[in-house]
Parts: C-alpha cells; structure tokens; sequence
C-alpha cells in the first residue's frame, strides 16, 4: 500500500515525506543519545557509592581500630547506602510515573509531625557539614495528599539544600497554609543558580555546569522527579535563587 501510494505523491509531497524521515531518524538518534548518556550517568552515580562502601568496610574490618574509628567509618558505609538507596528509589519511580498506573493516593496528616520526622531523618547528614537546619511551622495545618510521595519531594529538596550548601550554614524548611494550599519551602543559603539555567533544572538529567556536578555528586534526576511527583498531585513547584547567595524551592499542593 505504501509503495502504490508513494508513486501518486507529487515532488512537493516528496519532499515533504523525505523530510519526516530525515526528522525521524534524527529523533530517533538523539534518543539513543540521551539514554545511553542517561545509563552512563547512572551507572557512575551508582559506582561512586559502591566504591567508597567497598573501601570503607575493608577499612571498617581492619583489626586493633579504636571504637570511634570503627564508628566513623561505619556512619560513611551507612551515609552511602543511603544515598544508593535514594538514588534508585527515584529511578524506580522515574520508571513507574510513565506507567498509566501511576496515582496517588491522598490522606489528611499534620503538617508539623510530618515535617519534624522528615528532619529527623536528615539531620545526621546535615551534621557532618554542620548546617543547622530549621523547621518553621508556625500554626500547625492539615495537608491532603500522598504522604509517602510528598516525603520524597521533601527529601530531594532537602537533599539538594544540603548538597549545594557551604559548611557551617543554615537551611531552612518552612510550611503554611495558604487558602485551601499547602506551602513547603526548602530555603539553602547555598551556591544558588545561574539566571540562564533556572528554566532547564527540572529536566531529567539536567545538572548546572558539568564541573559543578563532579564536584558535588548527583545525577540530575531528583528535581524531573520531584516536579513529576508536585504534579501528579495537582500541584506547583517554583524557585527563586541568586548564584552565591542561595535558593528557594517552593511547592504549593
Ligand atoms: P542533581 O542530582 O544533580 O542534584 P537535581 O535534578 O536534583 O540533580 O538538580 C538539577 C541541578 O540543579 C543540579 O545539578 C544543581 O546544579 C541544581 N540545583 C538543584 N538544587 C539546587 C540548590 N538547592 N542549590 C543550587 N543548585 C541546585
């Protein structure tokens, strides 16, 4: 069929066809481009932490070390797990958002209990580079949504303060309610973000600066999850942010 109706096309149709093509195949190219940059990006992002957890239980198992040696190199083995672990939650999830089947399922909760069991879990990382973190939840609220999706986006964020902040600073996380909205900020004093690249940090796999991320780890994919994840709830995420002064992510759900 194809073939019969091909010889009825006129040269301009032709022209028209063979450009398709042309497009197509460059798609298609350009795909196979960004998901073996995509593989290779989370194959290191996996090996840094493995790594350093093979080399850290070598050193962990060494014999005649004092208890706090054997302590410290175990926080490092337990700080990477858990960042593996962080890791391939958001690429199962990056995988499953593509599914029909994806939704979420939302509950009334407390902010305030909420968030101070959130910082609980991240303030042992956020100790080793000594930045305080606050919590500011003035007049406690009910949130509806996903709570177990909501702690992700949280995290992230939280992880991403974290990551680009100088030691010996200070974080904020602030919640309020707006309306019938639910406002979490995450507040970092941090490097910040260039102008030009605000607009593209929430695609997967963007990371400002390729020297940037060697420098400071990451994979560009927990901002593409955590705006999936705002979304899926009917929900907004903005930042503001000045280089070298720092940024703030706000999700309004
Ligand atoms: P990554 O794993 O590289 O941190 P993300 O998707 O979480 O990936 O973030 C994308 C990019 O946005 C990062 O590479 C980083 O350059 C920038 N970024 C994200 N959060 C912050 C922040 N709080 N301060 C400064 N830069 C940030």
């Amino acid at each position: 069929d194809f073939k019969v109706s091909l010889t009825t096309l006129g040269k301009d149709e032709l022209g028209e066809l063979s450009n398709s093509i042309h497009k197509l195949a460059n798609d298609l190219e350009r795909l196979k481009n960004e998901r073996n940059e995509f593989l290779a990006s989370i194959a290191h992002e996996l090996s840094t932490p493995l790594t350093y957890l093979i080399g850290y239980s070598k050193v962990a198992m060494r014999k005649g070390l004092s208890e706090e040696e054997r302590e410290h190199y175990l926080e490092i083995i337990a700080e990477e797990s858990n960042r593996m672990k962080d890791l391939v939650k958001n690429l199962l999830d990056l995988a499953r958002m593509d599914e029909t089947s994806f939704t979420v399922s939302k509950e009334y909760f407390w902010a305030s209990p909420f968030l101070q069991d959130l910082c609980k879990l991240v303030v042992p990382s956020y100790e080793i580079k000594n930045i305080k973190l606050n919590l500011v939840c003035k007049n406690d609220f009910q949130i509806y949504a996903d709570s177990i999706r909501l702690e992700q986006i949280v995290l992230n964020l939280l992880d991403n303060a974290l990551k680009y902040s100088n030691e010996n600073s200070e974080v904020t996380l602030e919640a309020y309610k707006q309306g019938d909205q639910a406002v979490i900020s995450v507040i970092d004093t941090g490097i910040g973000i260039p102008l030009e690249e605000m607009e593209f940090i929430f695609e997967n796999l963007y990371r400002v600066e390729k020297s940037r991320s060697r420098e400071y780890g990451g994979s560009g994919i927990g901002l593409a999850v955590v705006k999936e994840l705002v979304e899926a709830h009917g929900g907004t995420i903005e930042v503001q942010s000045k280089l070298g002064e720092g940024s703030t992510f706000r999700v309004t759900i």
